[in-house]
């Protein structure tokens, strides 16, 4: 099927990074969605594509634009997904997909009361090695877990203000991705038992946080943390290594692209993750469901509420 031939049109709103360097493009090679407007307070556009300042003037305008990605901060997610369901429209959210979690519960509602589609993506769960590692751990008792997502804030978000911010998450905005794997591939809930949030003087969000999880007692886990940093410079570190009862060792590497078990690579795929994210959204649009994953969103907001908050050097561009 060609773009133009049966596509369902979608909107974006917000035109940043994730939107120009992901769903842009993915949108247009999946060709199941046609990109039939932008949402821009810049005003950013596309050749043969309508640029609306406001996504009220655009829902006015664009009757056939079926399905808006809400590609903003997440701190004003809420509103404008609420805006999208009333007036008709399916939503895809991109992470985390709402500022507090009475937010999300909200969304689903008016998804459910408006029979529209809610699809709350969770990039990183839409990785070939993240369901081979699911696959792997079904059923199974987990020893240890060590979580270790270290990246240079100003290398992956450069100038952006928002991610310091209250709402913005801070070093929780890439910690949440490593959190989403988590609870796709285990096969039992972890609970935060307990969290230091490290604070740059002057800063409303974390610059990095240490966390350490318990899990049922039926799980069999002795030890669980998660490190997150965003000093890091040089070589960038996202992997995630779970060790079984019975010693197995299954390692995720390069932010869940990449699995290996016992030291053997299992599972790789080159970049992939958001044309998945579109077929995911077409398949549930067809069948007329939604997709809300909350538990990553929880896990955050348990360890903002059990977090020990201690200060650090002010953060500089
Ligand atoms: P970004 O580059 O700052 O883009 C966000 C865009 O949203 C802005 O450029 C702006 O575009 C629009 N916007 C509307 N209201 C805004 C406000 N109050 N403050 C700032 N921008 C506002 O951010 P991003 O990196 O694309 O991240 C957006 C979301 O995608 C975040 O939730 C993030 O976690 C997620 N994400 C990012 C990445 C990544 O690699 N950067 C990866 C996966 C997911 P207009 O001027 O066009 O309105």
């Amino acid at each position: 099927m060609s773009a133009s031939q049966g596509a369902r049109k979608v909107g974006i709103v917000g035109v940043g990074k994730i939107a120009l360097d992901q769903h842009i493009p993915s949108i247009e090679e999946t060709q199941l969605f046609a990109l039939g407007a932008l949402v821009s307070q810049r005003g950013i556009g596309r050749p043969g594509v309508p640029t609306f300042r406001s996504l009220g003037e655009m829902l006015a305008a664009c009757p056939d634009v079926e399905a808006v990605a809400i590609c903003t901060p997440p701190d004003i997610r809420h509103g404008l997904a609420r805006e999208a369901l009333a007036a008709g429209r399916h939503v895809l959210l991109e992470k985390p997909p709402a500022a507090t979690t009475t937010e999300l519960r909200d969304l689903v509602a008016a998804a459910r009361d408006t029979r529209r589609t809610l699809f709350a993506t969770w990039h990183s769960q839409h990785n070939a090695a993240v369901e081979a590692a699911r696959a792997r751990l079904a059923g199974r008792q987990v020893r240890s877990i060590q979580v270790t997502w270290k990246e240079d804030v100003r290398r992956w978000h450069p100038g952006q203000e928002w991610i310091w911010q209250a709402g913005g998450f801070g070093v929780f905005d890439p910690g949440i991705n490593a959190l989403s794997i988590l609870t796709r591939i285990l096969p039992f809930p972890l609970f935060v038992e307990r969290a230091e949030l490290l604070f740059p003087a002057g800063r409303d969000t974390p610059i990095a946080a240490s966390l350490s999880f318990r899990a049922p007692a039926e799980a069999g886990l002795r030890e669980a943390g998660a490190e997150f940093d965003w000093r890091q410079e040089g070589e960038q570190t996202w992997t995630i290594a779970v060790e079984t009862a019975e010693g197995t060792l299954l390692q995720l590497s390069r932010g869940g692209a990449c699995l290996a078990v016992d030291g053997r690579v299992v599972a790789e795929e080159a970049e992939a993750e958001y044309r998945h994210i579109y077929r995911r959204f077409h398949a549930l649009i067809e069948a007329g469901e939604s997709d809300v994953d909350a538990a990553p969103l929880h896990l955050v907001a348990d360890a903002f509420l059990v977090g020990r908050r201690c200060e650090t050097a002010p953060f500089v561009w």
